[in-house]
């Protein structure tokens, strides 16, 4: 029997780096899938519909929703994005373990729904460094870096959610501490009992 693939939920600030953090665990890792999410935001230069996100409609969005076809959803900053829940269903039954790169309010019922979910909280090393690399993103306005800036605070607010916390100093070292959070929770008594053979069994 093909043993269930790991839920892994990555949440950070925006501009903490947890897209390429993302990214990396999955380009590190054999087996291991970036969830794709729906979202209404208009696509950015360079993203890819289909590989990025999945650019809807809203009322694509809402039928979704209305069919109960998201794991979770959330509002951020007054644009839906959502998780398919057949997409992490399948991926996780063919074995494979997939990251979701999701807002706090997402983590929290992806906790509720999927308690065996391992989430795992990005953080900048302060909220200075967080505003100097947004600002040095360029890509913001002076009222959306402020947005950003308060969003961060009442997410960081949430971390009572979450499993584990890396503060993210040096790309290559969160990556380190990263795979070795999916390692240990991989090895974790409740995940490894199948493969206890009976004749290693007192
Ligand atoms: P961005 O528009 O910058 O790509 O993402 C904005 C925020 O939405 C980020 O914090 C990102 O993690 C979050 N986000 C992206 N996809 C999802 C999703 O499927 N569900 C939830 N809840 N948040 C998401």
């Amino acid at each position: 029997m093909i043993k269930k693939g790991l839920l892994i939920a990555v949440s950070a600030p925006s501009g903490s780096g947890k897209t390429t953090l993302c990214r990396n665990i999955v380009s590190s890792r054999p087996n291991t899938t970036y969830s794709i999410s729906a979202t209404t935001r208009p696509a950015r230069k360079g993203e890819k519909d289909g590989r990025d996100y999945l650019f809807l409609s809203r009322d694509e969005f809402e039928e979704k929703k209305q069919k109960g076809e998201f794991l979770e959803w959330a509002s951020v900053f007054g644009e839906y994005y959502g998780t398919l829940r057949q997409l992490v269903e399948n991926t996780r039954n063919e074995g494979k373990d997939i990251v979701l790169n999701i807002d706090v309010q997402g983590a929290s019922q992806v906790k509720k729904r999927c308690p065996e979910a391992v989430l795992i909280f990005i953080l900048p090393p302060s909220i200075g460094i967080l505003e100097q690399r947004l600002r040095n993103r360029k890509s913001d306005t002076e009222d959306e870096i402020l947005k950003r800036l308060q969003l961060a605070r009442t997410e960081i607010s949430k971390i009572d959610n979450y499993d584990y916390i890396v503060v993210n100093k040096d790309i290559k070292d969160s990556v380190d501490k990263l795979l070795a959070i999916i390692t240990a929770e991989k090895s974790k008594l409740e995940r490894m009992r199948g493969e206890i053979d009976a004749s290693c069994r007192a």
